[in-house]
């Protein structure tokens, strides 16, 4: 399904809510915002609302909830594969945990989707009479201001103008300033799916290396590979055959899962951490990769988008119009995602560089407190708690 370029005549000039970038955390706030009773434009680069990237996405138990209240699980149901156990361990050393769904109380931990079908689904469901959707509109210039901001797009060649009472920067983590807090990984993902001589039985893992985490997640028969790869590794995996690359693979992840035995193509994505500078702008507020970009590692960043989503949404719902994108309303949106976002960012990050080191005593500490986590049902509990609902969640 490909989704047509939806230029809506006449084009506003003003809306109580501009959206910038309908990409999949664009889309879903212009669902979460469809009966609020606000008018709303997204604006899009792209024009067309489709991807071909292929890259898979771990959804958590969380964001299953919320893509159900946006209406769009039931479809995306088909298409995504349970996750019912996560195991998680270390390359070449002892300690290993292993997550439940049964242990937890869910019926799964998380759901892995192909990105594709995850946009698509999102993209498919937008609110076309509520949401004025103009696709082909790059925007440019964004003047936030209290009481009314405006933004510069171009279209079809021609610069356009938008006044907004509030402007939600949904465009993705390339327009991050560098000023922000942040760091280059000096490593890439290289994302492709791969087939296993044992069947997955819906176990995804985490297996941490010196070189970075390897995750395999369910993918329908098959489990989308994450292969975390130094920068200075990746034009040379990339141009691996099939053969090598299976056997490279084979040697860093281990036998833990059988026989590595067909891989599909390869695609990279350059790993860096990401954020936005505290000082909040009266009129502007940033969602998703655009607030964050984080690590792959445990899959945080879209599910964190969606909680970003969530939130906003409900106080965009609790502020009179004539608020919106005043002090006080972005001091109650950042106070109630902080300690999420935080913790997301804290805990990805840490997951890296705790792993990446090699110090002996160290790696022991690491397989210690693994094996102890396993061990103690309520932290495992616990933790997969915040695995699936975020830092906030006990
Ligand atoms: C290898 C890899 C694996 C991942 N795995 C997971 C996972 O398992 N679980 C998880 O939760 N997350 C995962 N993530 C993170 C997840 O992919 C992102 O958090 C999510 O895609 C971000 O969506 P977004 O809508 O914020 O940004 P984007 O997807 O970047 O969308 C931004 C949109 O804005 C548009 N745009 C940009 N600039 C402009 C402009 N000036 N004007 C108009 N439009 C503009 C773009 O065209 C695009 O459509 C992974 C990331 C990587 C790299």
């Amino acid at each position: 399904m490909r989704l047509e370029v939806r230029v809506l005549n006449p084009i506003p000039q003003h809306v109580d809510i501009a959206v910038v970038g309908a990409g999949p955390i664009g889309c879903a706030l212009a669902l979460a915002l469809a009966d609020s009773g606000r008018s709303l434009a997204l604006l899009e680069a792209k024009e067309v609302l489709d991807s071909r990237d292929p890259r898979a996405i771990a959804l958590s138990q969380g964001s299953r909830l919320i893509l159900e209240r946006l209406g769009v699980w039931s479809v995306l149901a088909e298409r995504a594969t349970p996750i019912t156990s996560i195991h998680v361990s270390q390359r070449g050393a002892f300690g290993h945990t292993r997550l439940a769904a049964g242990q937890a109380g869910v019926p799964a931990l998380g759901y892995t989707v192909e990105y594709g079908d995850l946009y698509r689904t999102l993209a498919g469901a937008l609110p076309v009479g509520r949401a004025q959707v103009l696709t082909g509109s790059r925007v440019g210039v964004v003047r936030p201001a209290a009481g009314c901001g405006l933004l510069s797009y171009t279209q079809a060649g021609q610069e356009r103008a938008l006044t907004a009472r509030l402007i939600v920067q949904a465009e993705g983590g390339q327009s991050l300033p560098a000023t922000g807090k942040g760091k280059d990984y000096g490593a890439s993902a290289i994302v492709c799916k791969v087939r296993t001589s044992r069947p997955h039985a819906h176990v995804a893992y985490e297996r941490f290396t010196p070189e970075g985490p390897i995750a395999l997640l369910p993918l329908n028969d098959d489990y989308a590979l994450v292969w975390t790869t130094p920068a200075n590794q990746v034009a040379t995996r990339l141009a691996w055959d099939d053969m090598t690359f299976l056997a490279a693979l084979q040697v860093a992840f281990g036998e833990r899962q059988g026989r590595f035995l067909a891989a599909g193509p390869r695609v990279a994505y350059p790993l860096r951490l990401a954020t936005a500078i505290p000082t909040p702008r009266p009129g502007l507020v940033r969602v998703g990769n655009a607030a964050q970009t984080l690590h792959p590692v445990a899959g945080q960043g879209f599910n964190l988008g969606l909680r970003d989503v969530w939130k906003l949404a409900e106080v965009i719902a609790d502020t009179p119009l004539e608020d919106l994108g005043s002090a006080a309303f972005l001091t109650r949106y950042r106070a109630l995602r902080r300690w999420d976002v935080g913790g997301g960012i804290a805990m990805t990050d840490l997951l890296v560089e705790l792993f990446a080191n090699e110090w002996a005593l160290l790696r022991d500490a690491r397989g210690a407190a693994l094996t102890l986590l396993d061990a103690i049902a309520p932290a495992k509990r616990l933790f997969a708690r915040k695995m699936m609902f975020g830092a906030q969640a006990w």
